[in-house]
């Protein structure tokens, strides 16, 4: 769906007009491609003075040698004008509330210097079961971050991974979340915590190509996000199995085969779906190690006008399905070692929508479920996570009314509606062999909405 606002304000007389009247001027966002830099520029990393997890990231980063760029990495900073592609704070020892000052000033004195869709990224410590110094200083960082977030133009972000304490700043799960969070993969996820819980995960040979060999299937797959999500995971070189309802056949074929996986007409309300999905990866594949659970449907009434129908077809398709299936999935020894599963939430179960009860129920099950079911996978070296896409540009809200559409595009850091693509980039980087320490967690893609913070 095209955005005309954010096309009008990024030229001539728009763009003028725009910036007299304090206008948002959303700008486009710098998108992945293949082979193109992971940053715009240098990146500059600033810490505590003779931090080694300082020097640990900078020795992280300059490790990064098939990103198509020398990285080049700055520890400290000239008055020469630079601008950067990225910076990142490493606040993973601080100490107390007053170890924040110093690098978060240093940061400020370098905000207005970084570049369109430029990163920031800080690297910090969880702050629960801590002395109350600690936990206020590791939270005070994220309370920083989310404003700076909301700070940040020209498409930049700012992220932060927590990482927890008995795991390396260098470990692998970080350097994925690293590479994600700097690259354009990560184009609308902004002012999140990115918690990583163990240093489990397995490097994959090409870092542009972290599924190969890997078998994925998508339900909902015929079209927007599901269909991206198929596209992107392809791309990243999985063998993908596109499952959709038998109306959304043609489509279904259509995607499928331009990916050339295979497709796979189902209901995922059946009671034997997930069967039905495994005996298909296994047959034609040889075996299932991704699982993105994206079919969802809406039917908006407010409570006082809601009938049985649209109640119970919202939470069979958005959450009971994806139970059962993974109930299934996980009684199988068919199952993979290490597997990935990856649902769909949404902003709506965190902060709630008028007229969504029934889909906000179950997109809040959903980040509950994958919560609950995180320790289950773990001693096989799996994960669980969900997805929670904010505004994205899809068929889906396409159906909202004009007005309130308008509206709702504009409310998030970004000023402008994500794209499906954001979503299935965010899958992919929770897919890779390589974050296998983030499990159980929910990572919204919406640009930090200001709904549900
Ligand atoms: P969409 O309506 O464009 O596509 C959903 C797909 O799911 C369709 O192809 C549909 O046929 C399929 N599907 C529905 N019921 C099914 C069933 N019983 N069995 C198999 N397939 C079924 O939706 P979308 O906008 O691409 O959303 C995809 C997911 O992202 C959903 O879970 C949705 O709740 C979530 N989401 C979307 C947004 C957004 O802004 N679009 C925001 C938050 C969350």
């Amino acid at each position: 769906m095209s955005d005309n606002y954010t096309q009008f304000v990024n030229k001539g007389l728009g763009k003028a007009l725009a910036h007299k009247l304090g206008l948002p001027q959303p700008v486009p966002l710098r998108r992945y491609t293949p082979e193109q830099p992971l940053v715009t520029g240098p990146i500059l990393v600033l810490g505590l003075p003779d931090s080694s997890d300082t020097q640990r990231v900078c020795d992280q980063l300059l490790a990064l040698t098939d990103t198509h760029t020398d990285v080049d990495v700055r520890r400290h900073s000239e008055s020469d004008g630079t601008s950067w592609g990225a910076i990142i704070v490493v606040l993973s020892d601080i100490h107390s509330v007053g170890d924040l000052s110093a690098p978060l000033r240093e940061l400020g004195a370098h905000v207005r210097s970084l570049n369109p869709s430029g990163r920031i990224v800080f690297i910090t410590r969880p702050h629960a079961d801590n002395t109350p110094e600690l936990s206020a200083a590791r939270n005070g960082a994220h309370g920083a971050l989310r404003s700076l977030a909301k700070e940040l133009r020209r498409g930049a972000t700012a992220n932060a991974i927590a990482v927890a304490d008995e795991v390396d700043v260098d470990a692998l799960p970080v350097t994925s979340a690293l590479r994600f969070l700097l690259s354009a993969r990560s184009a609308f996820v902004d002012g999140q915590i990115i918690d990583v819980s163990s240093a489990t995960g397995t490097e994959p040979a090409r870092w542009d190509s972290p599924l190969a060999g890997k078998v994925a299937v998508v339900t909902g797959a015929a079209q927007g996000i599901g269909a991206a999500i198929a596209r992107t995971l392809a791309r990243d070189g999985a063998t993908v199995v596109a499952v959709d309802v038998p109306a959304a056949g043609e489509n279904l074929a259509r995607v499928a085969n331009d990916i050339e996986g295979t497709a796979l007409q189902l209901d995922i309300t059946t009671l034997d779906a997930g069967k039905t999905i495994l005996e298909h990866a296994v047959t034609r594949h040889g075996g299932l190690d991704i699982v993105v659970h994206n079919a969802g449907i809406t039917r908006d009434k407010l409570l006082a006008n809601m009938d049985e129908a649209r109640w119970d077809s919202v939470l069979a398709v958005n959450l009971e399905s994806q139970l059962r299936i993974n109930d299934a999935l996980l009684a199988s020894d068919s199952f993979t070692e290490s597997p990935r599963i990856i649902s769909l939430a949404s902003t709506s179960g965190i902060a709630g929508n008028r007229g969504q009860t029934n889909y906000g129920a179950s997109k809040a099950g959903v980040i509950a479920m994958v919560a609950a079911t995180a320790p289950l996978l773990a001693p096989r070296g799996g994960t669980i996570n969900a997805v929670a896409p904010g505004f994205i540009e899809t068929a889906m809200t396409a159906k909202i009314p004009f007005a309130t559409r308008e509206v709702a595009r504009r409310l998030n850091s970004l000023q402008q509606g994500g794209q499906p693509i954001d979503v299935a980039e965010t899958i992919a980087f929770l897919a890779s062999p390589a974050s296998g320490g983030i499990n159980g967690r929910t990572l919204r893609v919406c640009g930090q909405n200001v709904v549900g913070a």
